[in-house]
């Protein structure tokens, strides 16, 4: 099954917890033991699984990521972001879960998230379920 999921950003950087979208997404896939796709089809947003617990831990990835590649520097791209599309490739555009049970199999402190480089936007989410 495959499930699309139209998500609207807000801020030119944040990560959105998709996890209880997902979820969603395996029960009604009725796969109970396989592989669970979540991946987005764009060039400045990713997705990444990380705690989800204490809301620190993104901040602290979004403030390294933004000292890592900062908005402006020395890039070509004429369209002005090569920042995020250069956060988008090291994030990664897709996570792949396990089903088991008809749960995914996430540790207790795990979220996915979709990772905003270059909101507000209107983004795709695609889940894939395959049963295996
Ligand atoms: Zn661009």
């Amino acid at each position: 099954m495959l499930k699309t999921v139209e998500i609207t950003t807000k801020k030119r950087i944040e990560f959105i917890d998709v996890t209880s979208i997902v979820r969603q997404a395996v029960t009604e896939s009725s796969v109970r033991d396989g592989i669970c796709v979540v991946y987005v089809p764009h060039t400045t947003c990713g997705i990444t699984i990380n705690e989800h617990a204490d809301p620190d831990v993104v901040r602290d990835i979004i403030y390294q990521l933004e000292k890592i590649v900062p908005e402006s520097g020395s890039y070509n791209h004429i369209e002005g972001n090569s920042d995020a599309h250069i956060k988008a490739s090291m994030i990664g555009s897709s996570e792949s879960i396990i089903i088991s049970d008809s749960k995914l199999m996430l540790g207790v402190w795990q979220g996915i998230f979709l990772c905003e480089f270059d909101g507000p936007r209107k983004r795709y989410l695609y889940i894939k379920t395959l049963e295996g």
